[in-house]
């Protein structure tokens, strides 16, 4: 059995319901039995291949997780980074208070390679008083050592990704959370947030679903009283333009990969604003002409990051995508749609902005 790596950090991280379980090739199925599911293609192209290795100028990470639970695993994750050619790495841990202070303690011990990210705490939020005490926590998250916050995440429901308290029904617009926003733009703390999810996942799920394998593990279509698409943009939007002097990144380039102007748009008006390319490599893949002209269009703007592990092929898999040619590759392991890939074919000047400049910008402070 093989598992996929979820596309979609938060669940990833905290529930293992997420690893699918699918047919290995030895468990092949005849063509009238074979369910949708259960596709795995293989490309029948003889075609030169350019694949990636490392990349291809020491890259920052903007999106990763604290995937590994032992020490062992963390210093294997270094040795990965470093065959890799990734130089650092953005671990958003969701976390506030003693839970922060511990994940603090482990990777602040490796030095350069990783900056730790914490949440926002919502505790209380429904009660006067509120913004002072968070801003407070904020405060103390950053002396701590805390460099940024994230990810935050809003799919429809309110920030729920935060711990341990989740803020139901809370939008980053919220006017009890401007306190906070300023606080963090005047302790230099960029906010890695997710809002929203990827289009297939709020259409009817059938046999006209472009994305239908993926969408329908994580579907949004059957949840009531939920933020859409462009409200959720739309409260990203407020926030970002409400706060000028706090620098947003949107996770996953705004889940707008169905539609780049919507991002695109905001990137081009809001100097606060830059966008990550995590764990959209397969839904952006499938567009590979458009998507490089978009991110040559916007290489100010631009940043990596992962959100997918710490497994060395996942890297060689996003550097694929990123730096070479090629066409029509199968990641069945690493993604849950039924496509193939192609690479963008980015050229070294927009790469070293992708993968250093612009996230120095962020970071440099
Ligand atoms: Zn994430």
């Amino acid at each position: 059995m093989k598992k996929i790596i979820s596309l979609f950090c938060l669940l990833a991280v905290f529930s293992t319901s997420l690893v699918a379980q699918n047919n290995t090739a030895e468990e092949k199925a005849p063509a009238e039995e074979v369910l949708l599911k259960d596709y795995r293609p293989k490309s029948i192209y003889k075609l030169p291949e350019y694949k990636a290795e490392k990349a291809s100028f020491g890259a920052i990470d903007m999106h990763s997780h604290p995937y590994p639970n032992s020490e062992e695993g963390i210093k294997k994750w270094v040795e990965t980074m470093k065959e890799n050619n990734i130089k650092k790495t953005m671990v958003l841990t969701y976390s506030t208070g003693a839970e922060f202070d511990s994940l603090y303690s482990v990777y602040s011990k490796y030095g350069d390679y990783f900056e730790v990210w914490s949440g926002i705490d919502y505790t209380g939020y429904n009660e006067p008083g509120f913004s002072e005490k968070s801003v407070k926590e904020l405060e103390r998250l950053h002396a701590v050592g805390a460099t940024g916050i994230g990810e935050l995440g809003d799919k429809g429901s309110g920030l729920v990704y935060s711990h341990p308290t989740k803020g139901v029904g809370l939008h980053i617009d919220d006017e009890r959370l401007d306190p906070v926003l300023e606080k963090a733009g005047e302790l230099h703390m960029p906010i890695n947030i997710h809002v929203a999810e990827p289009y297939w996942f709020y259409m009817e799920m059938d046999s006209t679903n472009d994305g239908l394998m993926n969408a329908v593990d994580w579907r949004l279509d059957n949840k009531k009283d939920i933020l859409g698409h462009g409200e959720l943009l739309k409260t990203l939007e407020n926030a970002v333009a409400k706060h000028p002097n706090t620098t947003f990144v949107a996770a996953h380039l705004g889940n707008s990969a169905y539609d780049l102007n919507i991002i695109g748009r905001m990137l081009e008006k809001y100097p606060n604003l830059y966008a990550d390319l995590s764990a959209r490599y397969a839904e952006l893949s499938q567009i590979p002409r458009h998507v490089r002209q978009f991110i040559i269009d916007h290489q100010d703007k631009i940043v990596y990051g992962t959100d997918m592990g710490t497994d060395g092929h996942m890297y060689d898999v996003t550097f694929r995508v990123l730096q070479t040619m090629d066409e029509h590759f199968y990641e069945h392991d690493t993604f849950g749609y039924h496509w193939s890939l192609n690479g963008f074919d980015l050229s070294e000047d927009v790469l070293r902005k992708i993968y250093v400049t612009n996230p120095e910008k962020i970071l440099n402070r």
